[in-house]
């Protein structure tokens, strides 16, 4: 049976762990007797719980770009206090999954055209860079293993389930480049797709699949032929139909966050 290895999106806004839950539901039980380790431990089990809702909440389109995020509800839904809510706030900034204005709190980021473009860019450089040098070093057993990714990308798309369908759709690239085995560029990339899949939770519109599992199938053909030049090719256009597609929504409606984080889905 095929595995695809899992894959640890560390200092990534796509982050999971065991803390991530939905709010409410799964507070940290705190003992009569516990240790400054302890205490600590469960604060910073608090702060997953809290950043992984709102990314969460952002990768499912709930939270769209330049939604202000008010401390004063969300420390409400939430259960926690302001000093956690801002450490969760400063995680968040420093993925750019926010954005901290001076005197204005904080905001779900919106990224620019120029920024998005800047990105799309060095993915293409990148990307198709891993896959000219890969030639014919990839293994029946390693392509494989996008395979099945794509099948995974394939089955939660059609099950609309679409914040798993962004982070499969974002490995898949990951996938692809770690056949060539060379981990820094793995770890430039995975920092690079960490932002576009943002953008793409941001900026697509939910089912576009904008980032297309079948075009990411018909690059997987090109690399089972041998084909590194066609695959090249389909993959610089993969990315630029993307970067193409997605198009920027200004408007920044109105959300109650207590209800967003408080009410089933
Ligand atoms: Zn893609």
């Amino acid at each position: 049976m095929v595995t695809v290895k899992k894959f640890l999106w560390h200092h990534t806004v796509l982050e999971q762990d065991n803390a991530m839950a939905s709010p409410r539901t799964h507070k940290t039980a705190t003992p009569e007797r516990e240790t400054s380790s302890d205490a600590s431990q469960a604060e910073l089990a608090e702060e997953n719980r809290v950043r992984h809702a709102i990314v969460e909440a952002v990768l499912s389109h709930r939270l769209p770009p330049g939604t202000r995020l008010v401390e004063t509800r969300l420390c409400e839904a939430f259960g926690v206090n302001r000093s956690l809510l801002r450490r969760v706030f400063v995680r968040l900034a420093g993925d750019k999954v926010i954005e901290l204005q001076h005197n204005k709190g904080a905001i779900i980021a919106q990224p620019g055209p120029e920024e998005m473009r800047q990105v799309f860019e060095a993915r293409r450089l990148i990307e198709n860079g891993i896959i000219r040098s890969l030639g014919k070093k990839a293994t029946p057993e390693s392509l494989a293993a996008v395979r099945e990714l794509i099948t995974q990308e394939h089955a939660a798309y059609k099950a609309g389930e679409w914040s798993k369908w962004v982070r499969l759709s974002g490995e898949y690239h990951l996938q692809v480049a770690r056949l060539l085995g060379n981990t820094e560029l793995e770890d430039i990339l995975r920092s690079l797709i960490a932002r576009t899949t943002l953008m793409i939770a941001l900026y697509d519109s939910v089912g576009s699949n904008v980032c297309s599992f079948d075009e990411h199938n018909e690059i997987l053909k090109a690399l089972e032929s041998g084909d590194g030049e066609q695959a090249c090719t389909l993959m610089g256009a993969h990315l630029h139909g993307a970067e193409v597609k997605l198009q920027r929504d200004t408007s920044a409606p109105e959300i109650d966050l207590v209800a967003l984080f408080t009410q089933p889905l």
